[in-house]
């Protein structure tokens, strides 16, 4: 399924811009957080664009530590959507709706995310705002941005399910000689980029049905313009083997 009607209504069908587009140190679906605030160490940058680019948009936003992000799943857009979808959360092999879920294959593909703010950025020709914790593909369109209002945004106790707990970030992860090396290289741009691998991994971005199961397969990922070669050592434990450039 891909269109839900053919109405022309203007009621019922919309068209709007991207505000914003987002540069993200994940260059591919593959190990990209399950939810946003997951990884703290991954780092952004909202750049707004055409008639959204200007500071006076954002002024007095600083006042807020966390956005909520609205965005376009420009991913996976085309593969479109289906009512029933498997969540990682239970297993990958129990259906449930689609709106019951934070599955990316919706109905219209828009997703949201709680971001932390950590600074603006203003020149003349470019207002950027600095974010961190993000769950977002490099390149995403953003179609609004949101400050975060705990009073009313943060229901404590709340029932969420299947979802209800944060996932087990049951894994220990360790660097190899060669990766170790790598890191010293790579860490004058940016020092906090074995944190940012750690806390990746941690969270076992591989399928739902390898969760907590031994797996000789050695795994490719990519941050930024890096390709990091991982595999699990025992159930619980990942060794990272290599870290490299991407050459273009
Ligand atoms: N917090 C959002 C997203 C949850 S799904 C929400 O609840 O709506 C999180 C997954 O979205 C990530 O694992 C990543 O694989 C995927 N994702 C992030 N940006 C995307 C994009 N631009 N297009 C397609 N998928 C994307």
């Amino acid at each position: 399924m891909s269109n839900l009607s053919d109405s022309t209504d203007e009621v019922q069908s919309f068209k709007f811009d991207a505000i914003a587009v987002i540069e993200s140190p994940y260059r591919e679906k593959f190990a990209i957080p399950r939810q946003p605030n997951l990884v703290s160490a991954a780092k952004g940058k909202l750049v707004l664009i055409g008639a959204a680019n200007n500071h006076e948009l954002v002024r007095d936003i600083e006042q807020f530590s966390h956005l909520w992000l609205l965005f376009v799943f420009h991913g996976t857009q085309a593969q479109g959507w289906k009512p029933l979808v498997r969540p990682p959360r239970l297993g990958g092999n129990k259906k449930t709706g689609v709106l019951a879920t934070r599955s990316t294959f919706r109905p219209n593909p828009i997703g949201m995310s709680v971001v932390k703010l950590d600074k603006v950025v203003t020149t003349k020709q470019q207002t950027v705002l600095h974010i961190s914790g993000l769950d977002l593909l490099d390149g995403t369109p953003i179609v609004d941005i949101k400050p975060y209002v705990p009073y009313s945004d943060a229901i404590i106790n709340a029932d969420a399910g299947f979802a209800q707990e944060q996932p087990d970030t049951a894994l220990s992860v360790v660097f190899s000689e060669q990766a170790k090396m790598s890191l010293i290289q790579y860490e004058q741009r940016d020092s906090e980029l074995a944190l940012l691998i750690e806390q990746v991994l941690q969270q076992d971005p591989r399928p739902a049905y390898k969760q907590g199961k031994n797996d000789d397969k050695v795994y490719g990922m990519s941050l930024y313009d890096l390709n990091i070669q991982w595999q699990l050592t025992s159930f619980n434990t990942v060794l990272v083997l290599n870290i490299t450039h991407v050459t273009q």
